[in-house]
């Protein structure tokens, strides 16, 4: 198939390998899988989000590969996102050096959750650490972190952004609704947003399918694309399966 800027469709199933596929991972996958075979041409990419090492396990990506060959799915490309460190670390020291994003010493459990896609809304950050004074981050810098966006001074550089949905239509992105996200968690590094953003982009990926659990995700995904220079993807977010 033929993108709307003449590029042949690159697409991706991106799994986290925290468990066995469901039946919603199924649709993504084949509708992934669909778009860039019919009629030709195009690439479907296999990416395994596997940057939270305590939750996910080789036998779950064993058996994801399994189920998806049982589906009949062939792919083009396979990536671990644990082995793409150094391209998130890069990413971050670029928005570090222009002051975007800030260390953050909390231990709350949400920050422990960050490095998994939300699906769903997480709640927003008070921005505590946002208002620490740079001698009192100097004084901290031993201690674990993780890094924050600073949401008012990163929606300030880049304006209004919109993304097209295939769904939905034309998007106005509202990032700012869901305050300072984590980019990088202490432990893991990076987060689901910064690497799917990077990942997305440096795979050449035109066209993101996935459940519309992650759509309050792209409003963020926008924004890190407008920062770091990357291209949008189209997005196709579909329904979920929510019944026998
Ligand atoms: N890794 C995410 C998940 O398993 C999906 C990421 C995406 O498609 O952007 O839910």
């Amino acid at each position: 198939m033929i993108g709307g800027q003449g590029v042949a469709v690159v697409s991706r199933f991106a799994p986290s390998p925290t468990g066995r596929l469901h039946l919603g991972h199924a649709l993504s996958a084949i509708r992934a899988h669909d778009l860039a075979r019919a009629p030709s041409a195009g690439r479907f990419l296999l990416r395994i989000e596997d940057i939270d090492e305590g939750r996910c396990r080789p036998d779950h990506v064993a058996a994801i590969l399994d189920d998806l060959t049982w589906l009949g799915l062939e792919w083009d490309g396979l990536v671990f996102q644990s082995k793409r460190r150094a391209l998130y670390a890069e990413a971050l020291a670029r928005l570090q050096a222009r002051g975007l994003v800030y260390p953050c010493f909390c231990t709350r459990a949400g920050i422990a959750a960050s490095s998994a896609a939300p699906h769903g809304t997480a709640p927003v950050y008070p921005g505590t650490c946002r208002a620490l004074s740079p001698a009192e981050r100097t004084a901290r810098a031993h201690e674990p972190h993780g890094w924050r966006l600073d949401m008012t001074a990163a929606v300030a550089i880049t304006g209004p952004l919109a993304w097209h949905d295939a769904t939905a239509g034309h998007i106005t992105a509202d990032p700012a609704a869901q305050g300072d996200v984590v980019l990088a968690r202490k432990d893991a590094g990076t987060s689901y947003h910064l690497a799917v953003t990077i990942d997305d982009a440096a795979q050449g990926v035109t066209d993101v399918v996935r459940g519309v659990d992650l759509f309050a995700a792209t409003h963020i995904h926008r924004l890190l694309q407008a920062l770091l220079g990357l291209p949008p993807p189209r997005y196709h977010h579909h329904r979920l399966l929510t019944d026998a």
